[in-house]
């Protein structure tokens, strides 16, 4: 039977990790994993999470099951960052924990196909796993390049998809830090994507990996914020994985929010027998951490204080490319303008390979590169090396 199974190829960022792993040049750089490093290179645990897991090994007393729906302390104790003080919207949203970022967008789509969505359009370049997921549950997908060749956004572009959508179909939106443009929309541009989609009845589908990765915790959710505020429903994906820097902990949330009080709870018992029905009940450890850390004031203070410094950190990355303006033929100052972890050159994949043979720079085939990957140490060389393979 197995030998029908056709190979596939790996995922191409995992492959970069091991390639990056077995090169032994001291000067080497990654670009590729989408990890947050500090200014010495390493992605270290927060130490506000380090407080609340001693907390938790103090003071658990049991690992039992929870449900389906994880740990609901977790889920509601972020609501109010990513929905504003009235979080669940006068009790129209209501949410479950995930396996990640990852877990939730494919619970939003599993239950949007099994509510009778036919159709998603999600702008181009996005996540490769979106794709990836998409094509794994069988929902068409239709393309629009939502990001301009000088690395701007093409907010048109995102309007006449939406416009043009058709009854039972829906859009994806990164709601902050667009993975990989680095993409994000102006208070304006939300109203008008929001207005556009309440016009057309388009069903919103909003994937949050990165909130306060861009300009802080309360302007990454205004966009978000924006468009709930002017449709009846939106499914809501979101991630800690970087924010509290949980990775391998996979600590996500999944939430719906519908136009009234039975709706919700019967869309609630749906997500609840596809996520029972996918991987029965989400890891618990992170997310008990998250809800320890959001439920103190001084865990709260210290993990605000450790994402300040991480938004500040890749700031500083980022005005220095900006400042430096042209590597070869490479404009960097777009990435001034751009938002969080990753932003997109416009390199071919020879320099790519390239860059990586000559300079043993790491970077994604697509041209991404995770901005969090330079340092002050190597962004010169970064700089010299874009300019040798693109002059
Ligand atoms: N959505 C986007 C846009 C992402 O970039 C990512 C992470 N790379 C995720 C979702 C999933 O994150 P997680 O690691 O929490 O599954």
């Amino acid at each position: 039977m197995l030998s029908r199974l056709e190979p596939q190829s790996p995922d191409a960022l995992l492959a970069l990790i091991k390639l990056h792993a077995a090169d032994t040049r001291a000067d080497k750089v990654d670009l590729g994993v989408g990890v947050y490093r500090t200014g010495q290179g390493a992605t270290p645990v927060f130490g506000a999470i380090k407080a609340a897991e001693q907390r938790l090994v103090d003071t658990q007393d049991s690992k039992s099951y929870l449900g389906p729906e994880g740990d609901m302390g977790f889920v509601n104790a972020l609501m109010p960052y990513i929905f504003g003080e009235d979080a669940t919207m006068g009790g129209r949203i209501a949410g479950m924990q995930t396996p990640g970022g990852t877990g939730a967008v494919r619970l939003a789509v599993a239950l949007a196909q099994q509510a009778g969505m036919t159709k998603l359009h999600m702008g181009t370049p996005s996540w490769p796993n979106h794709a990836q997921i998409l094509g794994d549950i069988a929902l068409e997908w239709v393309p629009f390049e939502h990001a301009n060749p000088d690395g701007s956004a093409n907010v048109e572009a995102v309007l006449s998809a939406i416009r043009g959508a058709g009854p039972n179909e829906g859009v994806l939106l990164h709601g902050c830090c667009h993975n990989p443009t680095g993409i994000d929309y102006t208070a304006d541009e939300w109203e008008a994507i929001g207005d556009a989609i309440a016009e057309t009845g388009v069903f919103p589908i909003i994937d949050t990996a990165y909130q306060g990765l861009g300009s802080g915790l309360e302007e990454d959710a205004a966009g978000l914020r924006s468009v709930l505020a002017k449709v009846p429903e939106a499914f809501i994906a979101y991630s800690c994985d970087k924010n509290f820097g949980l990775y391998r902990d996979r600590v996500g949330a999944f939430y719906i929010l519908a136009k009234e009080h039975d709706t919700l709870e019967t869309a609630f018992s749906n997500a609840n027998a596809l996520a029972r029905a996918s991987w029965s009940m989400p890891p618990d450890h992170g997310a008990a951490a998250v809800r320890l850390i959001l439920r103190d004031e001084e865990l709260t203070a210290q993990w605000l204080d450790e994402l300040d410094q991480m938004r500040e950190r890749m700031r500083q990355v980022r005005a220095r490319l900006a400042e430096f303006g042209m590597a070869g033929t490479v404009d960097l100052t777009p990435l001034g303008r751009q938002n969080g972890l990753f932003s997109v050159l416009p390199v071919s994949k020879e320099q790519v390979v390239q860059l990586r043979e000559e300079h043993a720079i790491y970077m994604a085939g697509s041209g991404r590169i995770n901005v969090a990957g330079l340092t002050m140490d190597n962004i010169d060389k970064f700089i010299a090396a874009l300019a040798d393979v693109t002059g």
